[in-house]
């Protein structure tokens, strides 16, 4: 069962909810923000089951009804709104699961909650349904608008909900999660912390994914030749690579790691500080071809490559030129 142990990272945010369920001081509506995979689902369902937790109080009891419905996903004063189409949330499907739902009282439990994931795809008809809720919003009612940007929403809104950000997981934190909680040996938590940024979720994707070794086998054998490869060559190795199921822009962290690597070991000229440390001596002769300006120049490269991919720009054309900066510079 979820508690707020399972919450790793985020003290302050968990700190927030506490203190304002001890107090008896809830807002109607919040909005968490934090990238896909940061833990804002996991946030919301342990609040919301210390709200509705009949004892009143701050943690969770895990065994009254409530607790009890909240673990088998039927509290009936818990709602998790849905939607239809992939990337947008209509504005049907907030009235009709929202703004006339939230009419009618609780059915047993203190407070009515709705939490809307991905809340950044409602469009503004949407917005603007659910604005006139959160204006005069019934005594009982708490809206979650959990989202991975709260630039989509209007200011109307913004300026009516409490906005909590989620910050990166330190990575000692989440090192230790990895190795108590997931039994991840000390070297491959260690790589995927580094390869996550912050992000729990993408560093227990990697850890437990069964092509764990494969993906960094697949990438280490072309980031050691890539300075003389073709680029077709290169595209069709990063394309094959989606076969294992991580997104794209998470082999561009990979490279990332890689020349991080590089530019430590031209600073110390040694392998400690390093992710990939079995390739110290490939590493070496990298990091003596190529001056601090130029890994300078290919890391912030492949952080402008991340951000185009982000924004969905044609792959290859992103690569390419990407690849023509790593060349240059090698
Ligand atoms: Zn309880």
């Amino acid at each position: 069962m979820a508690n707020y142990s399972d919450i790793i990272g985020h003290e302050d945010i968990v700190r927030h909810f506490k203190s304002s369920i001890e107090l008896g001081k809830v807002s109607h509506a919040y909005i968490l923000n934090g990238e896909k995979g940061v833990g804002k689902k996991t946030l919301a369902k342990v609040v919301s089951q210390s709200l509705q937790c009949e004892t009143g109080n701050p943690d969770p009891c895990g065994e009254c009804r409530s607790c009890l419905q909240v673990e088998s996903n039927s509290q009936p004063d818990i709602i998790w709104v849905k939607h239809d189409k992939p990337n947008v949330i209509s504005v049907d499907e907030i009235r009709e699961q929202i703004v006339n739902d939230i009419e009618l009282t609780p059915y047993n439990s203190r407070y009515k909650i709705y939490i809307v994931p991905d809340a950044q795809m409602m469009n503004p008809q949407a917005q603007n349904a659910l604005l006139k809720t959160l204006e005069e919003p019934p005594e009982y009612a708490i809206i979650m608008l959990l989202t991975s940007n709260v630039d989509k929403f209007l200011p109307t809104i913004l300026s009516r909900c409490i906005v909590l950000n989620f910050k990166p997981v330190q990575p000692l934190e989440m090192i230790e999660y990895l190795e108590d909680q997931l039994g991840i040996d000390k070297a491959k938590a260690k790589f995927c912390t580094d390869f996550a940024q912050g992000n729990l979720g993408k560093a227990v994707r990697l850890a437990i994914s069964s092509d764990y070794n494969e993906i960094k086998e697949d990438s280490v054998r072309l980031l050691r030749q890539i300075h003389e490869m073709d680029m077709e060559d290169v595209i069709l190795a990063v394309k094959n690579m989606g076969k294992y199921k991580l997104d794209i822009t998470d082999y561009v962290d990979i490279m990332t790691m890689w020349f991080r690597d590089i530019l430590m070991v031209k600073i110390s000229n040694s392998p400690n500080k390093t992710i990939f440390k079995e390739e110290f001596s490939t590493m070496k002769k990298q990091a003596s071809r190529t001056s601090y300006e130029g890994i300078e120049e290919i890391l912030k490269a492949l952080n402008k490559l991340k951000i185009r991919l982000e924004a969905n720009v044609n792959f290859d054309i992103a690569m390419e030129l990407t690849l023509l900066t790593i060349k240059e510079n090698m």
